[in-house]
């Protein structure tokens, strides 16, 4: 392994490293923290940030296809898919 500069993104990897480390010690083995999603209510330990919403996967994945189904021109495009 070869030395080199630490990036702002490894040393805040680094330091939520630590972070987590300590509220592992704090919650008793539970590092993992839950969020609500704000589409569909569900606890998910695993989501995604938009806008400002917390997203689960599957609501990600909608809003996802949402705006991919607005930006597509009506009328437009092929059957295959
Ligand atoms: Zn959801």
């Amino acid at each position: 392994m070869q030395e080199r500069e630490e990036t702002a993104e490894e040393r805040s990897r680094r330091w939520m490293e630590r972070e987590a480390a300590k509220a592992d010690k704090e919650e008793g083995g539970r590092a993992v923290k839950k969020m609500r999603c704000s589409k569909c209510g569900k606890e998910v330990d695993e989501y995604l940030e938009i806008a400002g919403r917390i997203l689960c996967l599957e609501c990600y994945a909608e809003e996802e296809a949402d705006e991919l189904g607005a930006l597509e021109m009506p009328g437009e495009g092929g059957g295959a898919g």
